[in-house]
């Protein structure tokens, strides 16, 4: 699936989750950064991908490098998986609360925000042909629906259109029902 799919349907995913567990307090840093983290979240898994040439620049290209690019970075590995979801999980919780103020910004908001992003892009890259190895380091994939063929490619027709759009319209059908909520949120918890 590709970046713009994976923003998208991950912020469905983080409206959903907060229009049926709104935060109890929710202040604009709080919501900027949660946004933000989102974002980040969505894409982290594909790290892999887009850092293939800069582990290249890593010195030992034959040992180390080579090494940790293999377990890092053949698409679609560790950090497709369960594992993979527990490390960055273990890392975001420890590394927020060093990073922000929690006078300003509820961390926690934030991790979950992030979590939810790269979730939802695991369960984006299942709907797809190549599956996704949640067992890892097991090589076994995983996919909806379980027939490989009836799964979508990556990048084409039916992801730009269909789901793309249909993610759209899922959005707007939960802000159109939700609005009163979403209102509440921004209204009582912001400023
Ligand atoms: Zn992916």
């Amino acid at each position: 699936v590709v970046a713009k799919t994976h923003n998208l349907v991950a912020f469905a995913a983080l409206l959903t989750a907060t229009v049926y567990y709104p935060p109890d307090k929710l202040t604009l840093a709080t919501l900027i950064l949660a946004l933000v983290a989102n974002v980040v979240g969505s894409l982290l898994p594909d790290i892999d991908q887009a850092s293939n040439r800069l582990w290249d620049l890593l010195p030992g290209g034959d040992g180390l490098g080579k090494i940790l690019k293999n377990i890092f970075l053949s698409h679609r590995t560790l950090s497709h998986s369960i594992l993979g979801i527990y490390l960055v999980y273990k890392i975001v919780y420890w590394l927020l609360p060093k990073l922000f103020n929690p006078n300003f910004v509820d961390y926690q908001t934030i991790a979950i925000a992030l979590l939810i992003g790269y979730m939802s892009h695991l369960a984006a890259d299942g709907i797809t042909e190549e599956g996704l190895p949640l067992l890892f380091p097991l090589k076994i994939k995983f996919g909806f629906p379980p027939i490989k063929s009836w799964r979508i490619k990556t990048g084409k027709w039916f992801e730009k259109y269909v789901v793309f759009s249909g993610v759209i319209v899922y959005l707007l059908g939960l802000i159109l029902s939700k609005w009163m909520v979403i209102l509440n949120i921004l209204k009582m918890n912001i400023g």
